[in-house]
């Protein structure tokens, strides 16, 4: 009850956060954010008519995916960091890799993607704000243009926008600044019309923040706390 309580209201935010900016919320995702959640609450959340979901951690999700293989239509993400020895199991598990930082790791999940015949989705991380406890490649980095101009080189990937996950900042208005940056990286590389590679998506904004990243464009936003309530801190979380 609780759960379905809170993707309604979150549904209404982000309604309202699109009219506000002229923008038809049809055009933004849901992601309902599931690391640390036991499957009953997946299953919850799957209930109240999500569908999009993103989990960190390969291991984690493989514990997890038997338990939740028969909610159909689901399609699971990951939004993580990806370690190159969990690339075949992650190719094999997601439906989509949201969180492609090094060309390498490109690489390896297209040759893994290839071998068992799938193709995937995948998104850039950006670490827009520097930070060098958070993944993701420089936003002007000679790593981002290795991704961009591997693209025609692998055929298993559709490299098809951008991901970040900006400082923590204590007011929402102030992620602003990060958002605006991701968007007018997406709209650089876009103009450049690379082979292999589109633009359209921009996956940005969290429980605190996706009103913000909703104005300035936003496409996924990727909601854990305020659908599943407060979880475990985890170590990668201590950053902040
Ligand atoms: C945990 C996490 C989220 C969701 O964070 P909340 O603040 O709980 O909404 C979104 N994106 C990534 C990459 C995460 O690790």
């Amino acid at each position: 009850m609780e759960i379905a309580k809170n993707i309604a209201r979150v549904q209404e935010q982000i309604e309202a956060a699109a009219k506000k900016s002229g923008r038809n919320s049809k055009d933004i995702a849901l992601m309902a954010v599931t690391k640390t959640m036991p499957p009953e609450r997946i299953r919850e959340a799957y209930q109240a008519g999500l569908r999009l979901f993103g989990e960190n951690r390969v291991q984690e999700f493989a514990e997890k995916s038997d338990y939740i293989a028969d909610l159909h239509g689901a399609r699971w993400h990951l939004i993580g960091h990806l370690q190159s020895n969990k690339t075949t199991k992650a190719a094999t598990l997601f439906d989509a890799i949201d969180s492609i930082d090094s060309v390498r790791i490109a690489e390896r999940i297209d040759s893994a993607a290839q071998k068992s015949g799938r193709s995937l989705r995948v998104l850039i991380e950006v670490n827009v704000g520097g930070e060098s406890a958070k993944s993701g490649v420089a936003p002007v980095s000679s790593e981002f243009e290795r991704i961009l101009r591997a693209a025609p080189k692998l055929p298993a990937l559709e490299i098809c926008g951008l991901m970040t996950v900006p400082p923590f900042t204590a007011k929402p208005e102030d992620a602003r600044q990060y958002f605006t940056v991701l968007r007018r990286i997406r709209d650089e590389v876009a103009n450049r019309k690379l082979p292999n590679i589109s633009m359209d998506e921009l996956s940005m904004g969290m429980s605190h923040d996706f009103e913000v990243a909703i104005e300035e464009g936003s496409t996924c936003v990727r909601v854990g706390t305020a659908i599943f309530g407060a979880r475990p801190k985890m170590e990668s979380e201590t950053a902040h």
